[in-house]
């Protein structure tokens, strides 16, 4: 493995190649993952600085039989972009690869390095005169390879789609270290199997994505954001059909939080003063984005709050005087998995259920697991528009998080998992399969889908280098 290592400095440059065998360097930025339930040791960690040098790196691990995982912002949830504890795994960061490399206003797209920081493309487009609508709490830190490898998903879903959807080309470092220019910013190409599709959410399994030429939107001319108090999860829904229904493609955001999710916000962070949360099972965030204007806007949110008063889906409400309230609400619904990592350590499902049936999955489900676990606290919020809940599991007051999840995390995650198949839904909503749900796959994919995934595997990384043991 030494050789390797030669190599790869010789290749990307020493400064850009970490090691271990320097004691005062220190990798575990890289080796533990953002929830800190993995610490792994890499062989290396190789920061190349453009897509010839990934393409280099990937051919001298081939070549050596090196395994890699790629890595962007490390703030995946599910364990797949760190080192396992053997040591000999490369651990490829794309953060240097962060250059915008083009705006193409009448095509309404952007091209962009994969080691982009997603909240750095949401500035450039806006500098531009244009939206890039994907938003998630992470967006300070994920990269857009990151969000493209695991089809990240966040809060403008309902009107914009998942990663998936905004993306209209790629390139990738195949496994064999070859480059697959795919970036073509065309909206129509029916030039048979879809490979960007197939590189979206594989979670660097099947090879390296090192840019991408992304969609681009009309900013609004409006923007505004109202905080709800609903009676139940069944009303949450009837407000989201009447919004759909009043503002159509204007309802850019439909989020849900639970009253103990809120309970954390308010006892970890007062300074966020969580507004009507005392006296109601559930809040809803929703957001209308106007092309018209911002009293245009206003009236259309004040008729829709009116109709759902008079069918009693709201309680309370309050709309934002202005953008720094709206920030200020959304920072509330974005410090929820902040407040519960304060909390203590927690059990974590991201799962999706048609929204039909989400008032009935959690009516049964919070009652399951109440009985299995009594006393537990449910950390529940989440996209409703998008039928995706974050359905975490706390443990009860006064009970250590790692002793709960030691003892606990099997047990509820079947039980949860059960209760999303039976209700036809998705044990991964979001956030990807990483190592942490692989072993779960087997039991809720479908066994055809699952050995087409296989073949897939073996056709595009026959030698089982690229990120072994994620997804499948
Ligand atoms: C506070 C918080 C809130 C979050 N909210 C959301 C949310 O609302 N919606 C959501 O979907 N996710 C959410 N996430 C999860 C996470 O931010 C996303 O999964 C994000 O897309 C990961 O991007 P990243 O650059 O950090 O990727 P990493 O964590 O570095 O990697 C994630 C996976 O992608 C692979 N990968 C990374 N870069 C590449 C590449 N260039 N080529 C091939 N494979 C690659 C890795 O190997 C790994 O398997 C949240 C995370 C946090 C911490």
């Amino acid at each position: 493995m030494s050789t390797l290592i030669a190599h790869l400095r010789s290749t990307v440059g020493a400064a850009h190649v970490l090691t271990h065998d320097d004691p005062a360097t220190d990798l575990s930025a890289w080796e533990q993952d953002w929830r800190k339930r993995a610490h792994g040791r890499a062989l290396a960690v190789v920061r190349p600085g453009n897509t010839a040098e990934v393409a280099a790196v990937v051919k001298a691990c081939a070549a050596a039989g090196a395994s890699i995982v790629p890595q962007g912002g490390n703030t995946g949830l599910v364990v797949g972009g760190v080192p396992d504890n053997s040591g000999t795994q490369v651990l490829l960061s794309l953060t240097r690869l962060n250059r915008v490399r083009a705006i193409d206003g009448a095509n309404l797209t952007m091209t962009v390095d994969a080691g982009c920081v997603l909240q750095n493309l949401q500035t450039a487009a806006a500098q531009a005169g244009f939206l890039f609508p994907l938003s998630l709490a992470a967006e300070g830190s994920c990269t857009i390879g990151g969000n493209l490898a695991t089809n990240a998903g966040g809060t403008q879903v309902l009107r914009y789609g998942n990663t998936r959807d905004l993306c209209l080309g790629l390139e990738v470092v195949t496994a064999q270290g070859e480059v697959w220019d795919g970036l073509s910013g065309l909206r129509k190409d029916n030039t048979g199997y879809d490979l960007r599709d197939l590189f979206v959410g594989s979670e660097g399994t099947l090879g390296i994505i090192t840019a991408a030429t992304l969609k681009l939107y009309p900013q609004p001319a409006a923007k505004l954001t109202a905080w709800a108090a609903v009676p139940s999860m069944q009303a949450a829904v009837e407000l989201l059909g009447l919004a759909q229904q009043r503002l159509a493609a204007g309802l850019t955001g439909f989020e849900v939080m639970g009253q103990f999710a809120l309970g954390l916000v308010d006892k970890h962070f007062p300074q966020l003063r969580v507004p009507l949360w005392q006296d109601t099972p559930y809040c809803v965030l929703l957001e209308n984005s106007d092309f018209e204007s911002e009293a245009h806007a206003r009236g259309l949110f004040e008729s829709l709050l009116e109709t759902a008063f008079e069918r009693g889906t709201v309680t309370d409400a309050v709309v934002a005087e202005n953008l720094t309230q709206a920030k200020g609400l959304w920072n509330i619904r974005e410090s929820i998995p902040l407040a519960q990592a304060e909390e203590g350590l927690n059990i974590k499902h991201d799962i999706s259920v048609p929204v039909s049936s989400i008032p009935a999955f959690c009516e049964a489900t919070d009652a399951e697991l109440q009985r299995a676990i009594p006393g537990m606290r449910l950390v529940n919020f989440g996209h409703l528009g998008d039928g995706n809940l974050h359905y975490n599991v706390q443990a009860p007051e006064g009970v250590d998080g790692k002793a709960f999840l030691r003892d606990e995390e099997e047990r509820i995650n079947t039980l949860v998992f059960d209760a999303v198949a039976r209700f036809g839904g998705s044990i991964s909503a979001e956030h990807g399969v990483g190592s942490l749900k692989a072993t779960k796959l087997p039991h809720y994919k479908n066994p055809v889908a699952l050995s087409l995934m296989r073949a897939i595997k073996s056709a595009l990384d026959p030698q089982g280098l690229m990120n072994p043991g994620r997804v499948i």
